[in-house]
C-alpha cells in the first residue's frame, strides 16, 4: 500500500470543528471565541518508549494519551491534533489496530485529526495536540492573561494533590523486563495503566480557577513536582505516609483481602509512587481555602484527588513521614539521559 492510500484509508476523517482537515498543504483551525490555543507535542519511540513489538491499538490509544495528558494539565479541552508517523513497512493489520485505538480516544475526547507526515523509517509516533483554553484573569495576578493552569503558580501555603494512583506503570514494567514478579491478575492490572493510561482531560477543566498550578505525571511525582516548585519559585513538604497509599496495586490488594507487602516492600512501593513514570495523572496545587472546590471538581470528574503535601516558601522538597520526622530521599526521578534501555 502506498502512502496516499495508507493515508486515506486510516488516518482520514471528518473533521466538523475545524475549517480544513486533511488532504491540503496545512490544515486550518479557528479558535473559539474568547479562546487560545494550547499546543503540546509529544514522541513516543520504539525501544525508549514502548516496546517495539507492542499492541498497535494501546499504542495508538498511549500516543494521543500522553499528548491529551498534557492539555488536561493545563486545564485546556482538546480539539483536535496533527500525527507524524515513521513505519518501517506499511502494515495494513498493524495500521488498523493503530488506527482504531488512536482514533476510539480522539473521539471519546472530540479531538479531530486533522493532519501529519507519514515517511518510512524506523518506528517513531510524534503527536502535536490542540486545545482551548478561555482568555481571562488568572488566579494569581503575576501570571499572563489566561485561565490556563500553568507550572508557575504555585504559592507558599498552597495544599498539594495528586489525582488517581500512582506506581502501577512502573510496576508492569519491573515485572515485563523480569526484575519482579507479580500475580497475574495484579500485572494485568497494573499492565493496563502502563499500556493504556487515561488523561485525566476531565479533572484538569474542572480545576480550571481553582488549582494554582498543575503538571502532568509522566516522568514521577518527585520530578514533575519539581517542575512545579522551580517555575513557581517555592519549595515543599511531602507526606510519604500519604503517597504510599496510592498505590493501586494496594486499593487492588486490599479489596481482595490481602496486603501490597506480600507482593514488594514498602520501600519498593514508595519508590513506584514517588518516581515510577508513566502514569500520566496530574499533580497540581490549589490555596488552602479551595478545598471543598477541589473536592467537588473532584466529584464533578469522576476523578479521586488525595491531599499529599503543603508549598514552602524555603527552597527544595523535604520528604516527611506520619509522625512529621524527615524521611531521606532516595528517590531519584527517572531522567532518560541517565538511564539507557534496559
Ligand atoms: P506534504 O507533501 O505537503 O507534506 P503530504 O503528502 O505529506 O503533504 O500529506 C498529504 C496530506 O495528508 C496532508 O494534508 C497531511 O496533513 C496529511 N497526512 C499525512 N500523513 C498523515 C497522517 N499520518 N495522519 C493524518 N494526516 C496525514
Ligand atoms: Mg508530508
Amino acid at each position: 500500500m502506498g502512502e496516499f492510500e495508507l493515508i486515506r484509508r486510516f488516518f482520514t476523517r471528518p473533521t466538523p470543528r475545524a475549517v480544513l482537515g486533511v488532504g491540503d498543504d496545512c490544515a486550518l483551525l479557528k479558535p473559539g471565541e474568547g479562546m487560545q490555543m494550547a499546543i503540546s507535542t509529544d514522541m513516543l519511540v520504539a525501544g525508549r518508549h514502548f516496546f517495539p513489538d507492542a499492541d498497535p491499538r494501546s499504542l495508538g490509544h498511549k500516543a494521543l494519551a500522553v499528548n491529551l495528558s498534557d492539555l488536561a494539565a493545563c486545564g485546556a479541552r482538546p480539539v483536535a491534533f496533527t500525527l507524524a508517523l515513521s513505519l518501517p513497512t506499511a502494515d495494513v493489520h498493524w495500521c488498523q489496530a493503530f488506527s482504531e485505538g488512536l482514533l476510539a480516544l480522539a473521539d471519546a475526547h472530540g479531538c479531530e485529526l486533522i493532519g501529519g507526515d507519514t515517511t518510512q523509517g524506523p518506528l517513531n509516533i510524534c503527536i502535536t495536540v490542540f486545545g482551548e483554553v478561555p482568555i481571562g484573569a488568572p488566579l494569581r495576578t503575576s501570571q499572563p492573561a489566561t485561565q490556563a493552569i500553568l507550572r508557575s503558580g504555585a504559592q507558599a501555603g498552597d495544599d498539594i494533590y495528586v489525582s488517581g494512583t500512582l506506581g502501577d506503570a512502573r510496576l508492569a514494567l519491573e515485572a515485563l523486563q523480569c526484575r519482579m514478579t507479580l500475580p497475574e491478575e495484579v500485572l494485568h492490572l497494573a499492565r493496563q495503566r502502563l499500556e493504556q493510561p487515561t488523561p485525566r482531560v476531565g479533572l484538569g477543566l474542572a480545576l480550571r480557577g481553582i488549582a494554582s498550578a498543575a503538571a502532568d505525571i509522566s516522568d514521577g511525582l518527585l520530578g514533575d513536582l519539581g517542575h512545579i516548585l522551580q517555575r513557581s519559585g517555592v519549595g515543599a513538604t511531602l507526606d510519604t505516609s500519604i503517597a504510599i497509599t496510592l498505590i493501586a496495586v494496594c486499593v487492588y490488594s486490599t479489596r481482595a483481602g490481602g496486603q501490597f507487602d506480600s507482593y514488594f516492600s514498602t520501600q519498593v512501593a514508595l519508590q513506584c509512587v514517588l518516581s515510577g513514570g508513566d502514569d500520566y495523572e496530574l499533580v497540581f496545587t490549589a490555596p488552602a481555602d479551595a478545598r471543598a472546590a477541589v473536592q467537588a471538581a473532584s466529584l464533578a470528574s469522576g476523578t479521586a484527588v488525595t491531599r499529599v503535601g503543603q508549598i514552602d516558601a524555603a527552597p527544595g522538597l523535604r520528604l516527611i513521614d506520619a509522625h512529621g520526622a524527615p524521611v531521606a530521599n532516595i528517590f531519584a526521578s527517572f531522567d532518560h539521559f541517565a538511564h539507557r534501555p534496559g
